[in-house]
């Protein structure tokens, strides 16, 4: 690993200040179970030159309920999360997410800020010693489009340049179908338009900002939510497609529901057809299977990828019966 330089920060404004005076060059580092890693096996053509320490500002771990929302640190742990009484009685999908995620280690080091801003795991980006220098490297080519895409997106790539990387994060959708806001030093922004397709980038946080906190509206009454996720180990894996419902049911038909999938696209995807198909319905079977069908409409899967298509609509249906 090359040298570089760490601040042990305790306030919001020191890590800006460091974030503008380094330009791009610095990065902030919170559990580091992502960072280190790419640090580790020198992935990229540069590195940078200076790491924040966020985790040595206090407060900046909690989880509370507070106005009718649950907020949470962008420090708290996965493991706190997928632990918290208030988070499992009242946002289990997200509970279940943060559960589901990694390793217990990696999920005792790992906050949610650093979930949700995440590097994308293809395996030629994260290859060592930056031996496949492709499209969101800056390079000419992407690798994955003429080689194996086993595990690539099933939705098309990112507009802009043709990568066709997949978002990775397990809480993301969680988030998106619990319609979060995520708060920064800058700005509020909904979980919707947090994430992006540009090649180099998997969010739309500028270079000196950084995540503060996470909010959450309580879900309505006779909401009932739940998070799948299809893998190949059960622990220490990325999701090879995961899934998180949330359904709002009154006297037994379907009054609002939202539907998101991850690890299938370059962001994370809310699959609104399959939203409309149990709109004003009691849920059943068939129309459960229904809306896995209409979740994966318009899926353009790549030589080696077809089989996700199959998981993503088992993994809707599943997920639609189980939150009924
Ligand atoms: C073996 C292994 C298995 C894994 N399995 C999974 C999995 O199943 N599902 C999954 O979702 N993830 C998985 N991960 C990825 C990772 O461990 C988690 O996403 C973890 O939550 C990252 O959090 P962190 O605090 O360690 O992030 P860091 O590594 O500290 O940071 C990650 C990125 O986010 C940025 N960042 C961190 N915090 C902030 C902030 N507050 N504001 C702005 N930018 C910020 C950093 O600059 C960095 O670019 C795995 C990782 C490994 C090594
Ligand atoms: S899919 Fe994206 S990250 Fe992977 S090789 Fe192609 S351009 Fe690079």
């Amino acid at each position: 690993m090359k040298k570089f330089a760490h601040f042990n920060i305790t306030t919001l404004d020191e890590a800006v200040t460091l974030l503008r005076r380094y330009r791009g060059r610095a990065a902030i580092i919170a559990g580091g179970t992502d960072l280190l890693g790419k640090m580790k096996d020198r992935i990229l053509p540069s590195y940078p030159e200076a790491l924040i320490n966020v985790k040595t500002i206090p407060g900046l771990d909690f989880i509370k309920e507070e106005n009718g929302r649950l907020k949470i640190g962008a420090l708290t742990r996965l493991e706190d999360i997928a632990h918290n009484r208030v988070v499992k009685e009242g946002y289990a999908v997200l509970s279940e997410a943060a559960h589901r995620t990694a390793s217990p280690h990696l999920r005792e080091m790992g906050t949610i800020g650093g979930n949700l801003c995440q590097d994308i795991r293809c395996w030629y980006y994260r290859n060592a010693d930056n031996r496949f220098p492709c499209l969101r490297k800056g390079g000419g080519r992407c690798y994955a489009q003429a080689g194996d895409t086993r595990y690539h997106s099933i939705f098309g790539g990112s507009v802009e340049e043709g990568c066709i990387a997949v978002h990775p994060s397990d809480t993301a959708p969680a988030l998106l179908a619990l319609k979060a806001d995520i708060k920064t030093t800058k700005r509020t922004i909904g979980i919707e338009d947090f994430f992006q397709v540009k090649v180099t980038k998997t969010t739309v946080l500028d270079e000196d900002e950084i995540v503060t906190e996470i909010h959450i509206p309580k879900p309505a009454n006779g909401t009932k939510s739940t998070f799948l996720k299809f893998a190949l180990r059960k622990s220490i894996d990325f999701p090879i497609v995961n899934c998180a419902v949330t359904i709002t049911s009154s006297k037994g038909k379907v009054e609002a529901a939202r539907i998101c999938l991850n690890a299938v696209y370059v962001i994370p995807y809310r699959a609104v057809e399959a939203e409309k198909i149990i709109l004003g319905q009691k849920i059943t079977e068939v129309n459960a299977a229904a809306s896995g069908e209409a979740a994966v409409e318009g899926a353009t899967p790549l030589k080696d990828n077809q089989y996700m298509v199959q998981v993503a609509k088992t993994l809707v249906k599943r997920a639609i019966l189980a939150s009924q």
